[in-house]
Protein backbone atom coordinates (compact mmCIF):
# COMPACT_ATOMS: atom_id res chain seq x y z
CA UNK A 1 0.00 0.00 0.00
CA UNK A 2 1.36 3.82 -1.05
CA UNK A 3 0.44 5.35 1.86
CA UNK A 4 1.84 8.46 0.83
CA UNK A 5 -1.56 10.49 -0.34
CA UNK A 6 -3.36 9.36 2.50
CA UNK A 7 -0.33 11.12 4.43
CA UNK A 8 -0.60 14.14 2.78
CA UNK A 9 -4.71 14.11 3.37
CA UNK A 10 -4.35 13.52 6.77
CA UNK A 11 -1.50 16.64 7.07
CA UNK A 12 -3.80 18.67 5.04
CA UNK A 13 -7.44 17.90 7.17
CA UNK A 14 -5.16 18.30 10.01
CA UNK A 15 -4.41 22.05 8.86
CA UNK A 16 -7.90 22.73 8.93
CA UNK A 17 -9.43 24.52 12.07
CA UNK A 18 -11.28 21.40 12.91
CA UNK A 19 -8.29 19.64 13.04
CA UNK A 20 -7.92 15.82 12.13
CA UNK A 21 -4.67 14.27 14.83
CA UNK A 22 -2.10 11.88 13.76
CA UNK A 23 -1.63 8.57 16.01
CA UNK A 24 1.34 6.72 16.12
CA UNK A 25 -0.61 3.64 15.30
CA UNK A 26 -1.55 5.26 11.68
CA UNK A 27 -5.27 4.64 12.80
CA UNK A 28 -6.31 8.01 10.99
CA UNK A 29 -4.61 6.84 7.76
CA UNK A 30 -6.21 3.47 7.61
CA UNK A 31 -9.49 5.24 8.22
CA UNK A 32 -9.21 7.57 5.11
CA UNK A 33 -8.10 4.34 2.96
CA UNK A 34 -11.39 3.35 3.76
CA UNK A 35 -13.10 6.00 2.31
CA UNK A 36 -11.07 7.31 -0.29
CA UNK A 37 -9.09 5.46 -3.07
CA UNK A 38 -5.37 6.12 -3.83
CA UNK A 39 -6.51 8.68 -6.42
CA UNK A 40 -9.37 10.52 -4.89
CA UNK A 41 -7.15 10.89 -1.20
CA UNK A 42 -4.59 12.10 -4.09
CA UNK A 43 -6.87 14.82 -5.38
CA UNK A 44 -8.33 16.06 -2.47
CA UNK A 45 -5.17 16.76 -0.67
CA UNK A 46 -4.79 19.64 -3.07
CA UNK A 47 -7.83 20.94 -1.87
CA UNK A 48 -8.27 24.24 -0.54
CA UNK A 49 -11.18 25.79 1.87
CA UNK A 50 -11.94 28.01 -0.59
CA UNK A 51 -14.39 26.68 -3.21
CA UNK A 52 -12.68 25.98 -6.78
CA UNK A 53 -13.74 25.13 -10.71
CA UNK A 54 -11.95 21.98 -11.89
CA UNK A 55 -10.85 24.06 -14.40
CA UNK A 56 -8.83 26.56 -11.31
CA UNK A 57 -7.74 22.95 -9.83
CA UNK A 58 -6.54 21.97 -13.22
CA UNK A 59 -4.62 24.51 -14.10
CA UNK A 60 -3.18 25.10 -10.18
CA UNK A 61 -2.22 21.30 -9.90
CA UNK A 62 -1.40 20.32 -13.56
CA UNK A 63 -3.42 17.21 -15.08
CA UNK A 64 -6.59 17.25 -17.65
CA UNK A 65 -9.21 19.29 -16.77
CA UNK A 66 -11.88 16.52 -17.93
CA UNK A 67 -10.44 13.84 -15.59
CA UNK A 68 -9.99 15.92 -12.49
CA UNK A 69 -13.68 17.58 -13.14
CA UNK A 70 -14.69 13.59 -13.16
CA UNK A 71 -12.70 12.79 -10.30
CA UNK A 72 -14.20 16.06 -8.25
CA UNK A 73 -17.72 14.52 -8.72
CA UNK A 74 -17.31 11.06 -7.98
CA UNK A 75 -15.68 12.32 -4.48
CA UNK A 76 -18.69 14.79 -4.02
CA UNK A 77 -20.96 12.69 -4.81
CA UNK A 78 -19.65 10.45 -1.97
CA UNK A 79 -19.72 12.99 0.25
CA UNK A 80 -15.54 13.21 0.79
CA UNK A 81 -15.23 16.40 -0.52
CA UNK A 82 -17.33 19.64 -0.50
CA UNK A 83 -19.34 21.06 -4.07
CA UNK A 84 -21.15 24.26 -4.65
CA UNK A 85 -22.03 26.42 -7.44
CA UNK A 86 -20.19 30.05 -8.09
CA UNK A 87 -22.70 31.93 -11.00
CA UNK A 88 -23.12 28.73 -13.61
CA UNK A 89 -20.02 27.05 -12.34
CA UNK A 90 -19.88 24.00 -9.98
CA UNK A 91 -16.74 24.75 -7.42
CA UNK A 92 -15.11 22.03 -4.92
CA UNK A 93 -13.12 22.36 -2.32
CA UNK A 94 -11.74 20.55 0.81
CA UNK A 95 -14.42 19.31 3.79
CA UNK A 96 -13.20 18.77 7.30
CA UNK A 97 -13.02 15.60 8.50
CA UNK A 98 -15.56 16.91 11.50
CA UNK A 99 -17.98 18.35 10.99
CA UNK A 100 -18.19 17.24 7.74
CA UNK A 101 -16.73 13.94 5.82
CA UNK A 102 -17.93 11.97 9.01
CA UNK A 103 -21.32 13.19 8.98
CA UNK A 104 -21.82 12.43 5.36
CA UNK A 105 -20.89 8.99 5.37
CA UNK A 106 -24.43 7.89 6.87
CA UNK A 107 -25.11 6.32 3.15
CA UNK A 108 -21.68 4.48 3.04
CA UNK A 109 -20.67 3.24 6.74
CA UNK A 110 -20.37 -0.61 7.51
CA UNK A 111 -19.05 -2.06 10.21
CA UNK A 112 -15.23 -1.64 9.34
CA UNK A 113 -15.36 1.77 9.26
CA UNK A 114 -17.37 2.33 12.24
CA UNK A 115 -15.12 0.58 14.47
CA UNK A 116 -11.96 2.79 12.75
CA UNK A 117 -13.58 5.54 13.99
CA UNK A 118 -14.28 4.49 17.11
CA UNK A 119 -10.17 3.49 17.26
CA UNK A 120 -9.61 6.48 16.07
CA UNK A 121 -12.05 8.69 18.09
CA UNK A 122 -10.58 6.61 21.23
CA UNK A 123 -7.02 7.42 20.44
CA UNK A 124 -6.90 11.23 18.89
CA UNK A 125 -9.93 12.60 18.09
CA UNK A 126 -12.05 13.59 21.67
CA UNK A 127 -9.54 16.02 22.79
CA UNK A 128 -9.26 17.77 19.58
CA UNK A 129 -13.30 18.29 20.11
CA UNK A 130 -12.72 20.52 23.01
CA UNK A 131 -10.37 23.02 21.72
CA UNK A 132 -12.03 26.54 22.39
CA UNK A 133 -13.71 27.62 20.30
CA UNK A 134 -15.69 24.28 20.33
CA UNK A 135 -16.58 22.38 17.47
CA UNK A 136 -20.14 22.16 19.11
CA UNK A 137 -22.45 24.76 21.27
CA UNK A 138 -25.65 23.64 23.32
CA UNK A 139 -28.70 24.94 22.68
CA UNK A 140 -31.94 24.62 25.42
CA UNK A 141 -34.25 23.01 24.66
CA UNK A 142 -37.71 24.26 23.36
CA UNK A 143 -40.11 26.09 26.50
CA UNK A 144 -36.97 25.43 29.03
CA UNK A 145 -36.57 29.79 28.99
CA UNK A 146 -39.11 31.43 30.68
CA UNK A 147 -40.71 34.12 28.55
CA UNK A 148 -38.96 37.14 30.67
CA UNK A 149 -35.76 36.27 29.86
CA UNK A 150 -33.72 37.35 27.20
CA UNK A 151 -32.78 35.39 24.49
CA UNK A 152 -31.07 35.91 20.97
CA UNK A 153 -32.39 34.42 17.84
CA UNK A 154 -29.21 32.38 17.61
CA UNK A 155 -29.05 31.13 21.44
CA UNK A 156 -32.72 29.28 20.68
CA UNK A 157 -33.82 26.37 18.64
CA UNK A 158 -37.26 28.05 18.05
CA UNK A 159 -35.14 30.66 16.65
CA UNK A 160 -32.94 28.55 14.61
CA UNK A 161 -35.80 26.83 13.41
CA UNK A 162 -37.72 29.92 11.93
CA UNK A 163 -34.50 31.48 10.85
CA UNK A 164 -34.00 28.61 8.29
CA UNK A 165 -36.19 28.67 4.63
CA UNK A 166 -35.92 24.41 4.64
CA UNK A 167 -36.05 21.81 7.16
CA UNK A 168 -34.57 17.84 6.77
CA UNK A 169 -33.99 15.08 8.80
CA UNK A 170 -31.13 12.50 8.61
CA UNK A 171 -30.40 9.47 10.18
CA UNK A 172 -27.90 10.32 13.54
CA UNK A 173 -24.16 8.90 12.13
CA UNK A 174 -22.85 8.92 15.61
CA UNK A 175 -25.43 6.31 16.47
CA UNK A 176 -25.26 4.65 13.30
CA UNK A 177 -21.48 4.27 13.97
CA UNK A 178 -22.15 2.92 17.54
CA UNK A 179 -24.77 0.41 16.28
CA UNK A 180 -22.16 -1.12 13.91
CA UNK A 181 -19.33 -0.65 16.45
CA UNK A 182 -21.58 -3.07 18.02
CA UNK A 183 -22.71 -0.52 20.83
CA UNK A 184 -25.80 0.81 19.97
CA UNK A 185 -28.07 3.04 21.79
CA UNK A 186 -31.85 3.50 22.80
CA UNK A 187 -32.26 6.91 21.57
CA UNK A 188 -34.38 7.30 18.23
CA UNK A 189 -32.08 8.02 15.33
CA UNK A 190 -33.45 9.74 13.14
CA UNK A 191 -33.28 13.33 14.88
CA UNK A 192 -30.48 14.49 13.13
CA UNK A 193 -31.84 17.86 11.34
CA UNK A 194 -29.80 19.64 8.52
CA UNK A 195 -30.98 23.78 7.50
CA UNK A 196 -31.01 25.92 4.49
CA UNK A 197 -31.38 29.40 3.83
CA UNK A 198 -32.79 27.99 0.23
CA UNK A 199 -36.35 26.95 0.20
CA UNK A 200 -36.79 23.92 -1.17
CA UNK A 201 -33.26 22.84 -0.91
CA UNK A 202 -33.87 19.15 0.51
CA UNK A 203 -36.30 18.73 -2.01
CA UNK A 204 -36.26 15.56 -3.95
CA UNK A 205 -32.46 14.54 -1.82
CA UNK A 206 -31.65 11.10 -2.04
CA UNK A 207 -29.84 11.39 1.26
CA UNK A 208 -32.60 14.20 3.15
CA UNK A 209 -35.89 13.54 4.37
CA UNK A 210 -37.28 16.93 3.77
CA UNK A 211 -40.08 18.44 6.72
CA UNK A 212 -41.82 21.32 7.32
CA UNK A 213 -41.11 24.17 9.45
CA UNK A 214 -43.91 22.34 11.71
CA UNK A 215 -42.73 18.93 11.34
CA UNK A 216 -39.13 20.28 12.50
CA UNK A 217 -40.06 21.57 15.62
CA UNK A 218 -41.77 18.33 16.58
CA UNK A 219 -38.95 16.47 15.17
CA UNK A 220 -36.87 18.39 17.97
CA UNK A 221 -39.39 18.33 20.58
CA UNK A 222 -39.21 13.97 20.09
CA UNK A 223 -35.53 14.77 20.65
CA UNK A 224 -36.13 16.75 23.93
CA UNK A 225 -38.92 13.97 24.99
CA UNK A 226 -36.24 11.41 24.96
CA UNK A 227 -33.56 13.38 26.77
CA UNK A 228 -30.99 14.24 23.61
CA UNK A 229 -29.63 17.61 23.99
CA UNK A 230 -29.60 19.88 21.31
CA UNK A 231 -26.31 21.11 19.59
CA UNK A 232 -25.23 23.80 17.27
CA UNK A 233 -22.12 24.66 14.87
CA UNK A 234 -20.38 27.22 17.32
CA UNK A 235 -21.34 30.43 15.37
CA UNK A 236 -24.29 32.62 15.32
CA UNK A 237 -24.99 33.06 11.36
CA UNK A 238 -25.05 30.54 8.61
CA UNK A 239 -26.41 27.40 10.84
CA UNK A 240 -27.04 24.33 8.60
CA UNK A 241 -27.27 21.98 11.09
CA UNK A 242 -28.99 21.11 14.61
CA UNK A 243 -27.87 18.06 16.42
CA UNK A 244 -29.88 16.22 19.05
CA UNK A 245 -27.02 14.48 20.56
CA UNK A 246 -26.70 11.94 23.41
CA UNK A 247 -23.48 11.16 25.60
CA UNK A 248 -23.70 7.94 24.81
CA UNK A 249 -22.70 8.07 21.48
CA UNK A 250 -22.53 11.57 20.21
CA UNK A 251 -19.00 11.98 19.00
CA UNK A 252 -19.22 15.65 20.52
CA UNK A 253 -20.47 14.51 23.74
CA UNK A 254 -18.83 11.36 24.07
CA UNK A 255 -15.97 13.66 24.53
CA UNK A 256 -17.60 14.70 28.30
CA UNK A 257 -18.18 10.84 29.26
CA UNK A 258 -15.29 8.92 28.49
CA UNK A 259 -12.78 11.74 28.18
CA UNK A 260 -13.40 13.71 31.36
CA UNK A 261 -13.94 17.13 28.89
CA UNK A 262 -16.95 18.71 30.34
CA UNK A 263 -16.04 21.72 28.07
CA UNK A 264 -16.04 19.32 25.26
CA UNK A 265 -19.23 21.83 23.73
CA UNK A 266 -19.33 25.32 24.58
CA UNK A 267 -22.30 25.35 27.15
CA UNK A 268 -25.14 27.71 26.41
CA UNK A 269 -25.23 30.77 28.05
CA UNK A 270 -27.85 29.86 30.55
CA UNK A 271 -27.73 27.59 33.55
CA UNK A 272 -30.22 25.68 35.88
CA UNK A 273 -31.68 27.02 39.10
CA UNK A 274 -33.74 25.16 41.43
CA UNK A 275 -36.72 26.35 43.67
CA UNK A 276 -36.16 24.68 46.72
CA UNK A 277 -39.44 25.42 47.82
CA UNK A 278 -41.25 23.20 44.91
CA UNK A 279 -38.41 20.08 44.67
CA UNK A 280 -39.64 17.26 46.18
CA UNK A 281 -36.35 15.38 45.96
CA UNK A 282 -37.35 12.81 43.03
CA UNK A 283 -34.48 13.00 41.31
CA UNK A 284 -36.20 12.82 37.58
CA UNK A 285 -33.75 15.42 36.70
CA UNK A 286 -30.29 14.13 37.67
CA UNK A 287 -31.58 10.95 35.39
CA UNK A 288 -32.42 13.79 32.35
CA UNK A 289 -28.77 15.34 33.07
CA UNK A 290 -26.15 13.92 31.12
CA UNK A 291 -23.13 15.79 33.13
CA UNK A 292 -23.72 15.22 36.27
CA UNK A 293 -24.80 18.36 37.57
CA UNK A 294 -27.51 17.40 39.53
CA UNK A 295 -27.42 15.76 43.00
CA UNK A 296 -29.96 15.32 46.08
CA UNK A 297 -28.38 18.13 48.26
CA UNK A 298 -28.72 17.91 52.66
CA UNK A 299 -32.49 19.26 52.47
CA UNK A 300 -33.43 16.49 50.11
CA UNK A 301 -33.51 18.75 47.23
CA UNK A 302 -32.01 18.97 44.03
CA UNK A 303 -28.50 21.00 43.36
CA UNK A 304 -27.30 22.23 40.21
CA UNK A 305 -23.33 22.24 39.54
CA UNK A 306 -23.07 25.08 37.74
CA UNK A 307 -19.75 24.19 36.43
CA UNK A 308 -20.74 21.17 35.07
CA UNK A 309 -24.16 22.63 33.33
CA UNK A 310 -24.32 23.11 30.42
CA UNK A 311 -27.46 24.97 29.76
CA UNK A 312 -29.38 22.42 27.69
CA UNK A 313 -33.01 22.32 29.33
CA UNK A 314 -33.34 19.29 29.40
CA UNK A 315 -34.10 19.00 33.62
CA UNK A 316 -36.50 21.90 33.35
CA UNK A 317 -38.94 20.42 30.85
CA UNK A 318 -38.75 16.83 32.38
CA UNK A 319 -38.96 18.28 36.18
CA UNK A 320 -42.69 17.19 37.21
CA UNK A 321 -42.75 19.84 40.23
CA UNK A 322 -41.85 22.95 37.41
CA UNK A 323 -38.96 23.72 39.80
CA UNK A 324 -36.19 24.14 37.59
CA UNK A 325 -35.96 27.01 35.21
CA UNK A 326 -33.11 28.05 32.95
CA UNK A 327 -31.43 31.50 34.04
CA UNK A 328 -28.83 33.42 31.99
CA UNK A 329 -25.32 33.36 33.37
CA UNK A 330 -23.61 36.47 34.44
CA UNK A 331 -21.74 38.55 31.34
CA UNK A 332 -18.19 37.80 32.51
CA UNK A 333 -19.05 33.85 32.37
CA UNK A 334 -20.74 33.51 28.51
CA UNK A 335 -17.94 33.10 26.05
CA UNK A 336 -18.80 35.54 23.40
CA UNK A 337 -20.00 33.17 20.15
CA UNK A 338 -18.02 33.81 16.97
CA UNK A 339 -20.40 35.74 14.35
CA UNK A 340 -19.87 33.59 11.34
CA UNK A 341 -18.04 29.80 10.59
CA UNK A 342 -15.33 32.26 8.71
CA UNK A 343 -14.97 33.98 12.99
CA UNK A 344 -14.92 30.70 14.20
CA UNK A 345 -12.04 29.39 11.74
CA UNK A 346 -10.24 32.04 12.88
CA UNK A 347 -10.32 31.97 16.01
CA UNK A 348 -10.03 28.53 16.39
CA UNK A 349 -7.00 28.22 13.78
CA UNK A 350 -5.28 30.75 16.26
CA UNK A 351 -5.98 28.76 19.44
CA UNK A 352 -3.76 25.96 17.16
CA UNK A 353 -1.45 27.96 15.77
CA UNK A 354 -2.26 27.29 12.32
CA UNK A 355 -1.86 29.82 9.26
CA UNK A 356 -5.68 29.89 7.71
CA UNK A 357 -3.71 31.04 5.17
CA UNK A 358 -2.05 27.90 4.29
CA UNK A 359 -5.90 26.14 3.20
CA UNK A 360 -7.53 28.84 2.04
S1 LIG B 1 -37.15 16.72 39.06
FE1 LIG B 1 -37.85 18.63 40.01
S2 LIG B 1 -38.87 17.95 41.88
FE2 LIG B 1 -37.66 16.21 41.16
S3 LIG B 1 -35.66 16.45 42.27
FE3 LIG B 1 -35.46 17.50 40.29
S4 LIG B 1 -35.98 19.62 40.76
FE4 LIG B 1 -36.75 18.41 42.44
S1 LIG C 1 -28.47 20.72 35.05
FE1 LIG C 1 -27.97 19.20 33.48
S2 LIG C 1 -29.94 18.83 32.42
FE2 LIG C 1 -30.16 20.74 33.60
S3 LIG C 1 -29.63 22.36 32.14
FE3 LIG C 1 -27.76 21.86 33.29
S4 LIG C 1 -26.74 20.33 32.01
FE4 LIG C 1 -28.86 20.44 31.27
Amino acid sequence: MDWAPYQRLAARLDALPNGFPPTEEGIELRLLAKLYTLEQAALAAELRLTKDTPAQVAARIGGDPEAIAARLAEMAGQRLIARGREGDETVYGLLPFIVGVYENQVPRMDAETARLFDEYYRAALAPTIAIEPQVHRVIPVNESVPFHVEIHPYESVAGIVDSAQAWGVVPCVCRLQKALAGEPCEHPLEVCMPISQTPGAFDGSAHIRALTRDEALATLRQAADAGLVHTVGNYRAGLWYICSCCTCACGILRAVREAGLPAAAARSPFASQVDAARCTGCETCASYCQFGALTLGDGGTAQVDEMRCVGCGLCVVHCPEEALSLARRPADAIRPVPVTEHDWRVERAATRGLRLDDVL
